[in-house]
């Protein structure tokens, strides 16, 4: 598929040709990857963050936000419920705190191992490639870390560098792998001045990195950010944070990166009502359900509203609404199949 196939795509908005194409992308992924549906249990370890991201609720200067942060027991039990709930993967994401060292992670890590059968998915934010490699060597396995645009002046608009040193995700993504991690990245649909070029330029950077797992989400605005407080003027080519693009971008993604692992995302779910279906209907097959204690939740307040699915539903409640769709849980880590192939 080229770009102007991509484009005329995320234009189109007939219902009936929309509905084709989500199928399309539905089979696509039923050829490459099956209908088990993969479980993440995912722990929001910490919403302290030393970054001035201009989208998210849990940049540093939102004062208004209590800050907490897990201790290893607390991570650990959330990895034994992972374990109990027979998920194959546990992903540990934080705001960028600076203030938890490499070590103390690859102790954690160790521990987890130590503790459980679990794959161990890090989102922790940009790190030094010597603490990648630590955490890679205590046992981690993958790395999520978003682009989040490929247009490079938005990119640094939206997300500032840290301490002047300049934020090359692509760059610690090649890193990641060349240490044997599975990479996941992506986007955010809709983040004022983002265009209909951006977006086709986003999919054409997933299927040129070939990541395993991909991650697309609406933007959602959340009150304590410049970009609600201070919106920028949108162009006529600004594309919408709506769930309809979100879903064109996630079909479209299945297109062209078949192999790859691809979540429906809370934010889509927080955004429509059957979202969480919606997702998995147009090319997505992992969904994330949510381990973090309940008290702090909340607190993981990246964007208001989150629709986090809760883990402490069991398996056969998951199991039972994803049959409604004939898919079913999968078992075991759930590599992607991009990455067992090319690490046979
Ligand atoms: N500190 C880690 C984890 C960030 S939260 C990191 O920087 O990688 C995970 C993802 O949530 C981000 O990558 C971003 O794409 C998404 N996100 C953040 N704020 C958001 C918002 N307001 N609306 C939608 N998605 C958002």
């Amino acid at each position: 598929m080229n770009s102007d196939e991509i484009i005329t795509w995320l234009r189109e908005d007939n219902p009936q040709k929309l509905a084709e194409f989500y199928a399309r992308a539905d089979l696509v992924r039923r050829e490459n990857i099956g209908d088990a549906v993969h479980l993440r249990g995912l722990v929001e370890f910490s919403n302290y963050c030393q970054r001035h991201c201009t989208y998210c609720g849990i940049r540093r200067d939102n004062h208004a936000l209590p800050r907490y942060r897990l201790t290893r027991a607390e991570v650990l039990e959330c990895a034994q419920l992972a374990t109990q709930l027979n998920y194959g993967t546990i992903v540990l994401q934080s705001g960028e705190d600076f203030s938890v060292s490499a070590e103390w992670w690859a102790e954690t890590i160790k521990a987890i191992k130590d503790a459980t059968p679990l794959a161990i998915t890090l989102s922790l934010g940009e790190r030094d490639e010597n603490e990648f490699a630590l955490w890679k060597k205590s046992g981690a396995h993958r790395y999520l870390l978003r682009f989040e645009t490929s247009n490079k002046t938005l990119y640094q608009k939206i997300h500032p560098p840290r301490g002047g040193k300049i934020s090359d995700r692509l760059l610690s993504l090649k890193i990641l792998r060349d240490l044997g991690y599975e990479i996941g990245s992506g986007v955010m649909v809709g983040v004022p001045e983002q265009t209909y070029a951006d977006a086709v330029n986003d999919l054409t950077l997933m299927r040129e990195m070939d990541f395993d797992m991909i991650g697309i989400g609406p933007y959602l605005s959340h009150p304590q950010t410049p970009l609600t407080q201070q919106p920028p003027k949108l162009s006529p080519e600004q594309i919408l944070p709506t769930g309809e693009n979100t879903c064109k971008m996630l079909a479209l993604a299945r297109i062209l990166c078949p192999r790859s692992n691809i979540p429906s995302t809370t934010a889509l779910a927080t955004l429509l009502p059957n979202g969480r279906e919606r997702g998995l209907q147009c090319g997505a097959n992992i969904l994330m359900p949510n381990l973090t204690p309940a008290h702090y939740r909340k607190l993981y307040e990246i964007y208001p509203e989150k629709e986090a699915l809760d883990a402490h539903k069991t398996a056969t409640t998951i199991n039972d609404w994803l049959k409604n769709i004939s898919r079913f849980v999968g078992v075991g880590a759930g590599n992607s199949p991009r990455f067992d192939n090319n690490n046979k």
